[in-house]
């Protein structure tokens, strides 16, 4: 049953910020209206990585169910080379991570269950196809927005509009909030090949680094190789124009012979290479009355680490904390304001401390005139026991965030 506590929200974009948010309202009784743009999540690729912090998040959520039924990629070994020697092999679930370790998740079946989760509750409403253009104001406060349907314009009502429309956030924008931007020195190819038969027979990640160079490579949930090649901001337009050879060369020189030889093997089998533009963004504040802003919409974060998506999801779940309560209270234009001050409140210190930690490797890693030595020194470290703790211990924060996030409603 929707629980008749007055409040009306809308949530702005169906990705996991606001899929999952929408899926805990409607789940606690209610009414919360999702609007998403596309008709189709497949259109566009949002990356699939899950870390620890993402999976306990959706099974905190009561959504784990979803990870065992969509198609996902578990790798069970992670490899690291070095000038193309490997330096690293970690067995993932059995050495760290036991049933939490990290994954790739279809991102567009994921979303498709969460909202098939989310319909089986009265007061949630999804409308795709909706592209929120406007915010609607009264009394100096938003009470709505405006969005384009196939139906044509309309306007819907609500006592908080939540902004979960990612990086290019249109109610960002219509709301004017301010944001700060932290300039990556770096920039991801994306592109798919045909699976080597060494990741078809065990699933596994592999990272490469050298002279200036990391490429990133995983069996995906449809079974490719996914490869992201980490390359210096504005490079791109140049190494494209070099064409596909070229540039599959360009990577090839720098990875281990197999993948080297799988690269140039099936270099006229690269699915549409797409260039990621990465930033570091944050709003200065991610509330205004009669609006609230969770997910990339209120920061957006550099690859490193995979953050991007398991940080949306803990944004969902202290959300949820606070705005399930203030409904439940009556949910006054006050009273959600507050609630939104305090979501802002508990998340900014693990989107900051998160946002600098990443902001390092990249130094390090893509420096101009960088040759690998000193990565090379500590890597070799990485024999013994002690600063294999060490390292765990630093990386500790990407795998399961920083602050505390439990759902509490
Ligand atoms: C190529 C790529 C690879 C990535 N890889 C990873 C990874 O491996 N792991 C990771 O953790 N993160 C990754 N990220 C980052 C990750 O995608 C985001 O951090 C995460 O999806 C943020 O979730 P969100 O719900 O806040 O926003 P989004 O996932 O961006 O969802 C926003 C939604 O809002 C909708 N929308 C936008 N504008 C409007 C509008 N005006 N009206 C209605 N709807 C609208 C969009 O269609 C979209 O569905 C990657 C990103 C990209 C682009």
């Amino acid at each position: 049953m929707t629980e008749d506590h007055g409040a009306r929200v809308i949530i702005v974009g169906a990705g996991p910020a606001g899929a999952t948010l929408a899926f805990l309202l409607a789940s606690r009784g209610l009414r919360v209206t999702l609007l998403e743009r596309q008709s189709d999540f497949a259109r566009e690729f949002r990356g699939e990585a899950l870390t620890p912090s993402g999976v306990i998040a959706l099974r905190e959520m009561g959504l784990g169910g979803i990870l065992e039924s969509v198609p996902t990629a578990r790798p069970v070994l992670f490899e690291g080379y070095n000038r193309r020697e490997r330096f690293l092999r970690l067995e993932l679930e059995e050495e760290i991570f036991g049933e939490n370790s990290p994954r790739f998740v279809s991102q567009p079946h994921m979303l498709e269950a969460i909202i098939a989760e989310s319909a089986r509750h009265p007061g949630f409403r999804f409308e795709r196809g909706a592209t929120v253009g406007a915010l609607l104001h009264r009394d100096g406060r938003a009470c709505g927005v405006q969005a384009r349907t196939e139906a044509g314009a309309v306007e819907f009502e609500a006592d908080l509009v939540i902004g979960a429309d990612g990086r290019s956030s249109r109610v960002r924008r219509a709301a004017q909030f301010e944001v700060d931007v932290d300039r990556v020195a770096m920039d991801v190819v994306w592109c798919k090949l045909p699976l080597p038969r060494t990741f078809e027979a065990v699933p596994q990640a592999h990272f490469y680094l050298g002279n200036a160079h990391l490429l990133i490579c995983y069996r995906a949930p449809d079974d490719k190789l996914q490869l992201a090649w980490v390359i210096l901001k504005g490079t791109w337009g140049e190494l494209r124009s070099r064409g596909v050879e070229s540039w599959v060369e360009e990577m090839a020189n720098h990875v281990s012979g197999d993948l080297a030889s799988h690269l140039r093997e099936n270099c006229d089998r690269i699915s549409q290479p797409f260039l990621l533009s990465t930033a570091a963004e944050r709003v200065r504040s991610w509330c205004k009355p009669g609006v609230l802003l969770i997910g990339d919409a209120a920061h957006t974060h550099s690859p490193v680490g995979a953050q991007g998506i398991n940080i949306a999801l803990r944004d969902s779940i202290v959300a949820a904390n606070h705005l399930v309560r203030a409904m439940r209270a009556g949910g006054g234009g006050a009273e959600l304001d507050a609630a939104a001050r305090r979501i802002e409140l508990e998340r900014v210190p693990e989107v900051r401390a998160i946002q600098r930690m990443q902001a390092q490797p990249p130094k390090l890693v893509l420096r101009a005139g960088w040759r690998g030595e000193r990565v090379r020194g500590l890597t070799k470290l990485l024999r013994f026991p002690l600063v294999r703790a060490i390292a765990a211990r630093a990386a500790r924060p990407f795998a399961f965030g920083v602050t505390q996030v439990e759902l509490r409603v």
